[in-house]
């Protein structure tokens, strides 16, 4: 078995703001098929102390950060946890990073430097008994965690940092710098930032591999346009660099079983999603027709292409089709998506907010699903529109291009496709792209074809399993 030490600041089922969370929550269970034991080192956020109120105190800090700190061990929701237990740093009302009224925390700097610092600690066996042999980091928060291994007294362990966005990346004033207990040259060496620390970036610099969520992200990234000022740190370090496309929960989400569905369906049934569909028509206030309905769930923000869409619900109502909507975030995306739906009524409804069992029904009932991302690291929208015949329309970027096969006239002949792909992220092409799919549509015995190709696909973390577990043998080189 190797022994890994997954360091991470959100973990489904526990505590979730993003994709960062499926991938820490799901990636133990995965690996253990593998030969792989990874224990995740995570805060201990109000959420999580509740879960560990029985486990057992493996170790205790007198002062770290300003304040006392212990370590608590324990399996809870099928991960063994190591629990950093320190009230003046986690224990907060709000989320991971900010409080309730949204503001991230003045003192994030120092409640992940301290994650880090610890999970440092970890690698150099502070616990009786527990000795990883690969420190496995994910985003920013834990980015210095491979700057602590680095300049530390042992390179027994090695690292592996996770980009899972690389658009955040910690970035604080250099005043901090002295309170990071890292050497002097290490400043230079990395973890400076255009005259501030930057932690991503301190990762980046120090892990003896990079991994990011798929592997046209990887390559995006080394560019201008996906490096967000990193590009030429993430180019020096290409050799080290991989893409590992995310997984999904493949029980969580399966069409056949799901009890958020009010028709369970699987490939050879998937005519039977008519009825979702029309419980959509009711719940989103749309005309008793069986036009194509196209669906959006999604974080309403610049990176999803939002104004994209709205640009295109005239055309799209045009063409004859209807559009439910799903999703919650910047208020003017979600005013002008109001708009478009007051504009045509019977056509587009709007559902504001977070609702994870619609969504669901919206994956089970929808014909298409739009991700018209300007950037997306992997995705798992698409991930599910393909296991619930919601077939995608997706931008060409990321792990969208990565995921879905384009049904260009090649890919249709030869049996292959499973959505449609667009390019460039702009009104046009998208527009193209639902006009392409209406067309798609209308011939439904390919259309089925098409819903069950994608039903069929690996959306497991089987493979991507595998292939960290590879990583992690050859690193410590093992053949
Ligand atoms: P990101 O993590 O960048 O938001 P992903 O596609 O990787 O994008 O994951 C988004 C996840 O959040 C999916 O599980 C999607 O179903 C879910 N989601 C997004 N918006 C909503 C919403 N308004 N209601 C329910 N689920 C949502």
């Amino acid at each position: 078995m190797i022994e890994v030490l997954s360091v991470a600041s959100e973990a489904y089922p526990l505590i979730k703001t993003g994709g960062l969370a499926d991938v820490a929550g799901a990636l133990p269970g995965a690996l253990s098929a593998h030969g792989v034991s990874m224990r995740t080192l995570i805060p201990g956020y109000p959420a999580i102390l509740r879960e560990v109120a029985a486990g057992r105190v493996v170790y205790e800090f007198a002062d770290l950060y300003d304040g006392p700190a212990r370590l608590i061990t324990g399996r809870f929701a099928g991960l063994d946890l190591i629990v950093l237990d320190a009230g003046h740093l986690y224990d907060r009302p709000g989320g991971p990073y900010a409080g309730p009224d949204g503001r991230d925390w003045s003192d994030n700097w120092k409640r992940f430097a301290a994650l880090s610092w610890v999970a440092g600690k970890l690698a150099l066996g502070l616990v009786e008994g527990y000795q990883p042999q690969i420190l496995h980091a994910h985003d920013w928060q834990a980015g210095l965690a491979p700057a602590y291994v680095k300049y530390g007294p042992s390179d027994q362990v090695k690292t592996v940092l996770t980009v899972h966005n690389l658009v955040f990346q910690g970035h604080f004033g250099s005043d901090i710098f002295g309170r990071l207990d890292l050497p002097p040259h290490a400043y230079w060496e990395g973890v400076e930032y255009y005259g501030g620390v930057g932690y991503l970036k301190a990762g980046l610099a120090a892990a003896d591999a990079i991994t990011t969520v798929s592997p046209t992200y990887a390559r995006e990234i080394r560019t201008p346009a996906f490096g967000a000022g990193l590009e030429g740190l993430v180019n020096a370090r290409a050799d080290v660099l991989h893409g590992i496309t995310n997984g999904i929960d493949m029980c969580a989400w399966d069409p056949a079983i799901d009890a958020a569905l009010v028709q369970n369906y699987s490939p050879n049934t998937v005519h039977k999603r008519h009825i979702n569909k029309a419980m959509l028509r009711t719940r989103f206030g749309l005309e008793q027709t069986d036009a194509p309905m196209f669906a959006v769930v999604s974080r309403l923000t610049n990176q999803k292409g939002i104004d994209l869409i709205a640009a295109n619900v005239d055309l799209l109502v045009s063409l004859g089709a209807t559009l439910v909507i799903l999703g919650s975030g910047d208020s003017v995306l979600e005013a002008s998506l109001q708009l478009a739906a007051d504009r045509h009524p019977g056509r587009v409804g709007m559902v504001r907010g977070y609702d994870e069992s619609l969504s669901h029904m919206v994956q089970g009932g929808a014909d298409a699903i739009l991700i018209p991302s300007r950037f997306e690291p992997c995705g798992l929208t698409q991930l599910y529109g393909l296991r619930y015949g919601c077939v995608p329309i997706v931008a060409r970027v990321g792990g969208l291009a990565d995921t879905v096969i384009d049904a260009n006239e090649a890919a249709v002949d030869a049996g292959v496709a499973t959505g449609v792909q667009f390019s460039p992220v702009s009104i046009d092409a998208l527009g193209e792209a639902i006009h392409r799919t209406v067309t798609l549509y209308a011939d439904e015995k390919a259309w089925r074809k098409m819903q069950r190709r994608g039903m069929k696909s690996d959306v497991s973390w089987d493979h991507s399993a595998k292939r960290y577990a590879d990583l992690y043998a050859s690193l410590l080189g093992h053949a």
